[in-house]
C-alpha cells in the first residue's frame, strides 16, 4: 500500500513545519503555495540592489518550536542568539538605558535593571516593578484575561500614562503589533510570563544574520524536495471539497489533488473561504479577528550613526531600529531597517513623507547622522501582518482539529495559547501535522494517486 497522502496549503512557517513533519512520518505531501515563493510573512526581495526582508523579525530563546524547526532545516547557525538578554533603550538628547538581565535567577534577573530605567522616575520604577510581579501571577488559562485591556489592567493597579508610554508600550507594541492600552490582558500577560518572567533566559534576544528568505523559504524548499514531496508554487487552492472517509479533494487551478489528509494553514482571512461548513468552524468569527500593519522604514547612510546592533527608541515615533548592513549584503556604509509597529497613521504614507517625519527624528536619537549622508529610503508595509490582538480574539481563534475527519488547521491565528508570532505559527504546524499523522495512524485508507 503507498503512503498517506497530506497536502498542505499554504507555505508560511505553519505550513512549511507542517509539511516537514509530515515527510519525516514518512506521507506523501503536496505543498500548495499561491505566491511565487514560500516563507508567508517572513520573505525577502531584492530592492535597490540589496537584499532587504519584508520586515524585522525577531525571536526569543523561549520560542523553542521556532528554534526547533531552525535546527531541522539546518540554519541554526544563521541566527545570533544574545548570551544574556541586552536591550539599548535611548531617547532623543538623553542617555541611554539598559534593559538587561543579571545572573540572578528568575524573577529577580531583572530587577536591577528595572530599578535602574533611568526613562522613569523612582517611584514609577518601583510601581513597574510591583505590577510586573502582579502581572506574573495572573493564571493564563482564564479565558476572562482575553477580555479585558492590558490598558486598564495597569491603569487599576496604578500606571500611568507615561510609565505605559516608555515602559509597557516599548515592550508590548512590537511583540503584540498593538499598544500596550488597546493589547488584549491575556496575550500581554502570555508574553511577559513566558518571555520575561518564568525562566531567567527566556527573553534573550535572537534575529537572522541572513536575508529571512535564506533562513526559512530557501532550506524548507530545498528540504522538501530532497525528500520527495511535491513544492508547487503560484498554485492558489480555490476550494476543498470534503470527501467520504475522511478523504478531501483539494482544487487549484484545473488541478484536483486528492488527499487522505488535508491541512489548511492559508492566513486566516483566506482560510474563512476555504474552510469547508462541515468542518464547523465559526467563519465569522474567525474574519472578526482583523489586520494590523506593521512599516518598516529602510535607511542607508554613508557611514556608521547607530553603534549598537539595535536600540529601542522613547519619546520618538521610531520603535526598534536594527543595523542590517551585513545581512543585506551592503558593501559600505550602514542600513538601518526601523520596525513601526501597530502602525495605522503611517499606512498609504509616501515615502517622501515618512522620511520627512522621520528623518530628523533618527538624527535626534543619533546624532552622527546629522553628519552622514542619507543614501537611499525607502518603505515597506505589510497591511495583515498579524490579527489585531485586542480583547475578545481568543473564543474567534479555532483549534487544529475540526469536526470534519482529516481536515485540520493551521496557522498563527490558530488558538496557540501564543500571539500571532513565528512561534506561534510552528506550534500550529507542528499540531496540525500530529493530529493529521494520529487520525492517519487510526486505519483512514490512503487515496488514489495525485492528480
Ligand atoms: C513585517 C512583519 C514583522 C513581523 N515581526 C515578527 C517578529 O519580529 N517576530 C515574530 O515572531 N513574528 C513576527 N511577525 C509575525 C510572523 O511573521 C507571522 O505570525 C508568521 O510568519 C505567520 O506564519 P503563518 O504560516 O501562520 O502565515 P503566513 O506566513 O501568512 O502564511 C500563509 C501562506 O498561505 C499562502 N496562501 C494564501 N492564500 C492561499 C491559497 N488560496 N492557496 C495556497 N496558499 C495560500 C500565503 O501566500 C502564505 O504564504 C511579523 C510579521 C510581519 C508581516
Amino acid at each position: 500500500m503507498s503512503a498517506p497522502h497530506v497536502v498542505v496549503v499554504g507555505g508560511g512557517l505553519a505550513g512549511l513545519r507542517a509539511a516537514v513533519s509530515c515527510l519525516d512520518a514518512g506521507t506523501r505531501v503536496t505543498l500548495l503555495e499561491a505566491r511565487p515563493r514560500l516563507g508567508g510573512a517572513t520573505w525577502s526581495n531584492r530592492h535597490q540592489g540589496l537584499l532587504i526582508d519584508n520586515g524585522q523579525h525577531v525571536f526569543l530563546r523561549c520560542c523553542s518550536a521556532y528554534r526547533e524547526f531552525l535546527r531541522r532545516l539546518d540554519v541554526e547557525d544563521r541566527v545570533f542568539l544574545q548570551d544574556r538578554l541586552a536591550v539599548p533603550v535611548a531617547a532623543p538628547g538623553g542617555p541611554t538605558a539598559w534593559l538587561r538581565r543579571s545572573a540572578l535567577p528568575a524573577p529577580l534577573h531583572l530587577a536591577g535593571s528595572l530599578l535602574r530605567f533611568s526613562h522613569l522616575s523612582l517611584a514609577e520604577r518601583l510601581r513597574v516593578a510591583r505590577t510586573t510581579h502582579s502581572l506574573g501571577r495572573l493564571r493564563l488559562s482564564d479565558p476572562s484575561l482575553d477580555e479585558q485591556s492590558f490598558g486598564s489592567w495597569l491603569r487599576a493597579r496604578g500606571e500611568g500614562t507615561r510609565s505605559l508610554e516608555v515602559f509597557w508600550d516599548l515592550l508590548v507594541r512590537p511583540t503584540l503589533n498593538v499598544s500596550a492600552e488597546e493589547a488584549s490582558l491575556g496575550l500581554a500577560a502570555k508574553v511577559f510570563q513566558t518571555g520575561l518572567l518564568e525562566r531567567a533566559d527566556a527573553g534573550d534576544i535572537g534575529w537572522s544574520r541572513v536575508p529571512l528568505q535564506e533562513l526559512h523559504a530557501e532550506p524548507a524548499q530545498a528540504l522538501l524536495e530532497r525528500g520527495g514531496a511535491e513544492v508547487v508554487l503560484r498554485a492558489p487552492v480555490s476550494r476543498i471539497l470534503p470527501g467520504a472517509d475522511g478523504r478531501h479533494v483539494v482544487v487549484t487551478g484545473e488541478r484536483r489533488i486528492d488527499a487522505d489528509a488535508v491541512i489548511l494553514a492559508a492566513p486566516h482571512e483566506v482560510a474563512a473561504e476555504l474552510i469547508p461548513e462541515a468542518a464547523g468552524v465559526d467563519v465569522a468569527g474567525l474574519r472578526s479577528l482583523g489586520h494590523a500593519p506593521i512599516v518598516d522604514l529602510h535607511m542607508v547612510f554613508d557611514r556608521k550613526v547607530m553603534a549598537e546592533e539595535f536600540v529601542a527608541g522613547i519619546g520618538t515615533p521610531l520603535q526598534w531600529i536594527f543595523d542590517r548592513s551585513a545581512a543585506s549584503g551592503l558593501e559600505s556604509g550602514q542600513y538601518l531597517a526601523v520596525s513601526l509597529s501597530a502602525a495605522d497613521a503611517y499606512v498609504g504614507v509616501s515615502s517622501a513623507e515618512l522620511q520627512r517625519i522621520f528623518l530628523p527624528e533618527l538624527q535626534g536619537l543619533f546624532p552622527a547622522a546629522r553628519e552622514a549622508r542619507l543614501v537611499r529610503f525607502f518603505a515597506t508595509c505589510e497591511r495583515t501582518a498579524t490579527f489585531l490582538q485586542v480583547p475578545g480574539t481568543l473564543r474567534h481563534r479555532p483549534g487544529t482539529r475540526t469536526e470534519l475527519p482529516g481536515f485540520y488547521l493551521a496557522g498563527a491565528w490558530t488558538d496557540t495559547g501564543w500571539p500571532a508570532t513565528m512561534e506561534g505559527a510552528v506550534l500550529s504546524g507542528e499540531a496540525a501535522a500530529q493530529h493529521a499523522l494520529t487520525g492517519l495512524a487510526r486505519g483512514r485508507r490512503p487515496a488514489a494517486a495525485a492528480a
